[in-house]
């Protein structure tokens, strides 16, 4: 720089010198300025229109002398850095693309509005996507299923959806979605036709297993109950056979009813809107089948009902989810124990939950309770007569009524089982009486 301002300097006064000797060294003097001037208008010009112009070529800087010449060839090498990085950012996004159209998975990206962003050629075969028209559509437009429009607008993600492709019906696509940034979702799309076929072939062969073995069961428990009436009519050894005989098939038509109520549970279509279901009339009854079991063991069974509201839902299934969560606290509290039902008002939604003092549960057990057959104390389970599959009744239920179990355990102090509904599940009936009274 110092030596660019001293060679202009030194042109300038030859200029004025050359005036001088001509006696004219202010005219020299400005002829001096003025071609200085000129050759700095000149560059700024190349420059301007190098900059005007677009899509220029990172060798295509103008040149120049001096200080101009340095500002063009650092104009040069950051341009050429630049031109290098973006050739390195355009391989790499041809990389992706073509790594994720060869994926097998649909990949689509959805902005915080929930608009189509981008997606794969696997998303457009699956789901039906057209290119470039379905760009900037919200995918709720796309996918008009009542079930995924819950699902994409409640934003609980943690397990995926399945549901059938739109383009064909007979294919079945698992939907996870993933936030990310400031609410935009990333969605992928499996095809997972295969495994819903076997999990159907599963559920059939349950189902009509179940079935075939009920009247051939019907007619053995028959019998065995006509000579159970009559045992004083048999001989002596018979008798403890035929009781036991009768306890066992009474537990194996004990399990097909629940495998029965299970393979119902999962084979059926949830449909909405539910009825409105009394839940204070649903557990008077459900306590009183459980009093008239709890007596003999001298246990206190009580209902506090604080909350009017009542649930969405279908009548039968929570009578079978609230009545398995209180004939168990009836079955693992000892005698003497006591137990309590409640259901009342949460925040926006309401809990169902029972407590018991009784043997409680090792936290190791806990997560794995509402797997089927799983039983934290098989010894326990089978004197009480348990099937082990009433917990995963009451999970599938539950599902089924946007609602989760949550149990809390001490081993020797007792458990809490608990169901918390959300608001869109419950009815307000403003007319009736407060019934916020402890049986
Ligand atoms: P089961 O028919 O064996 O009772 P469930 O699915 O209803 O099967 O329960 C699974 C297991 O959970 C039971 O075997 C028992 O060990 C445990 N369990 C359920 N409820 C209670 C409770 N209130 N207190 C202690 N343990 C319980």
């Amino acid at each position: 720089m110092r030596h660019f301002v001293g060679r202009q300097c030194l042109i300038i006064a030859a200029c004025a010198l050359l005036g001088l000797f001509s006696g004219h060294w202010l005219v020299g003097l400005t002829i001096g300025l003025g071609v200085m001037l000129c050759w700095q208008l000149w560059h700024m010009h190349k420059l301007v229109r190098w900059l005007a112009r677009n899509n220029v070529e990172y060798d295509d800087v103008p040149e120049g002398k001096g200080l101009w010449g340095d500002v063009f060839d650092e104009l040069y090498r950051l341009n050429r850095r630049s031109h290098d990085e973006q050739q390195r950012l355009r391989a790499i996004i041809a990389r992706i693309q073509d790594s994720t159209a060869a994926l097998r998975d649909g990949v689509i990206l959805l902005d915080e509005d929930g608009t189509l962003e981008w997606w794969n050629q696997a998303a457009s075969r699956l789901l039906g996507l057209r290119y470039p028209q379905d760009r900037g559509q919200p995918i709720t437009h796309l996918i008009r299923r009542p079930d995924f429009v819950r699902y994409f607008e409640q934003c609980r993600y943690q397990d995926p959806l399945e549901i059938p492709a739109p383009a064909n019906v007979r294919q079945f696509l698992q939907i996870s979605i993933t936030l990310f940034g400031k609410g935009d979702r990333l969605m992928l799309v499996q095809d997972v036709t295969r495994l819903h076929n076997l999990e159907i072939m599963r559920q059939d062969f349950v189902a009509n297993a179940s079935h075939e073995l009920r009247t051939p069961l019907t007619v053995i428990s028959g019998y065995l109950e006509t000579l159970g009436d009559h045992l004083d009519q048999l001989p002596r050894p018979w008798v403890r056979p035929i009781q036991q005989m009768a306890r066992q098939a009474k537990r194996m038509e004990n399990l097909i009813v629940d495998l029965l109520t299970l393979s119902r549970l999962e084979t059926s279509q949830v449909e909405y809107p539910h009825e409105p279901v009394n839940v204070s009339a649903l557990l008077r009854q459900i306590v009183n089948d459980a009093e008239s079991l709890s007596v003999d063991k001298g246990q206190t069974v009580t209902l506090d009902i604080r909350s009017p509201l009542q649930l969405h839902g279908r009548e039968q299934e929570l009578h079978s989810a609230f009545s398995n969560l209180v004939m168990n606290a009836v079955k693992y509290t000892p005698d003497e124990g006591r137990i309590q039902v409640r259901w009342y008002q949460d925040g926006d939604g309401a809990c169902f939950e029972v407590e018991d003092d009784g043997v409680g549960i090792e936290a190791d057990h806990i997560p794995r309770l509402t797997e089927r057959f799983y039983r934290a104390d098989p010894s326990r389970s089978l004197e009480s007569g348990g099937t082990g599959l009433g917990l995963a009744i009451v999970k599938h239920v539950l599902l089924r009524h946007e609602s989760s179990l949550h149990i809390e355990s001490e081993p020797g102090q007792g458990s809490i089982f608990r169901a918390r509904f959300p608001a869109n599940m419950l009815v307000e009936i403003p007319a009736l009486r407060d019934e916020s009274t402890a049986d």
